[in-house]
């Protein structure tokens, strides 16, 4: 089997609220691999508020799409190699990955078509479902919004809620979690989120406050491209960290991992690599008992979750466009299930090809 050709093209996908207070778009760089054997595959990275989408698409076109003419689309371990060692020029930080895990993702779907197979089988089946924690709890929100939205998902089953520190009085931060807690009771967890917004001196004061609500996780607490400081907080508290939105590939957590940054890792498969890379990060964590619980995209991160030991939580964010897909993977009883479906099993709907393609 030989790839023919990779089609292009760019999608500007609209949030509903509460995401569009943020971002207007999120921007889909697609890759559709096609090959003589009759086979397709849908490669696809999204670019949240659309930032980067068009250096990403660039450099797939322009570095990645020649390196895979002619070459067997099986192959997806060689390839994957062969795309990160092309140029020695650019690390692999950013646009770079978002690029190859577009190919990447495109590839394992042809691989599974290819014997008629889900990719979650071929990874290695471990379990045929993953609870799912709802996402979202902004920060213009109330307090009365989060429970509101909380108890949302808690009548979808789910057992899991996150939310976002950072607001700008320290105090309100912890009254919020605090309020929360006391109007969602213990049968839910709670997870906070700081998108990286404070130093290690903040961190630790508001976390420290905050020991009483027996949180699940702290999330992303500082930059991410301090993974000492990270390290600092998560030796300093007593809530596990979280973090790897904003990591890449093997290299970017191992160092996660070596430094003792988190107790849960959070690969985006957009970001980390595909599924060929988040399956050596989520194997590499589950050497040293690091749970795994991806960044966002669950239609695709809950294969590579249903085949690892060490699976935690899928991420559903609310606000996302429900319009987009042919037949997405849902929440039923907290759990969401991979599709049975040959490949990845996702298709973007023919309405959102047409309205949302740019
Ligand atoms: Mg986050």
């Amino acid at each position: 089997m030989k790839i023919t050709a990779i089609k292009t093209s760019t999608m500007n996908v609209p949030n509903g609220p509460p995401v569009s207070e943020y971002y207007a778009t999120n921007t889909y760089i697609v890759a559709r691999i096609e090959t003589d054997a009759d086979l397709q595959g849908l490669g696809y990275t999204m670019l949240v508020g659309g930032f980067g989408a068009r250096s990403v698409r660039a450099y797939l076109e322009e570095s990645l799409i020649p390196l895979m003419i002619g070459e067997d689309p099986r192959d997806t371990g060689r390839l994957w190699q062969k795309m990160y060692e092309n140029d020695r020029g650019i690390r692999k930080k950013g646009v770079p990955v978002y690029a190859i895990s577009a190919i990447d993702i495109g590839l394992w779907d042809i691989l599974a078509k290819s014997v008629e197979q889900p990719v979650w089988r071929l990874l290695g089946a471990h379990g045929d479902k993953v609870p799912v924690y709802g996402s979202g709890g902004f920060l213009p929100y109330t307090v009365d919004q989060i429970v509101t939205e909380a108890e949302g998902f808690r009548a979808l089953g789910c057992r899991h809620y996150k939310f976002k520190l950072g607001r700008p009085n320290l105090m309100e931060n912890v009254e919020r979690v605090r309020d929360v807690r006391k109007a969602l009771g213990d049968d839910v967890e709670i997870l906070v989120d700081a998108n990286q917004r404070w130093d290690v001196a903040t961190n630790i004061r508001v976390a420290n406050q905050l020991e009483d609500c027996a949180l699940y996780w702290y999330e992303e607490p500082v930059l991410a491209d301090n993974i000492a400081q990270c390290a600092e907080v998560a030796r300093a508290i007593v809530t596990p960290v979280a973090t790897g939105e904003n990591e890449y590939t093997r290299y970017g957590f191992r160092d996660l991992i070596d430094q003792k940054a988190a107790q849960f890792l959070n690969p985006d498969i957009h970001r980390c690599g595909g599924f060929s890379e988040m399956m050596k990060i989520a194997h590499l964590a589950a050497a040293y008992d690091v749970q795994i619980a991806p960044h966002l995209v669950p239609e695709l991160s809950i294969h590579v979750l249903a085949s690892i030991p060490n699976a935690a939580l899928v991420e559903f964010l609310a606000g996302s466009p429900d319009d987009l897909w042919v037949d997405p993977p849902e929440i039923v009883d907290g759990m969401m299930t991979p599709p049975e479906r040959p490949g990845h099993g996702m298709q973007f709907s023919p309405e959102a090809i047409a309205r949302y393609t740019a």
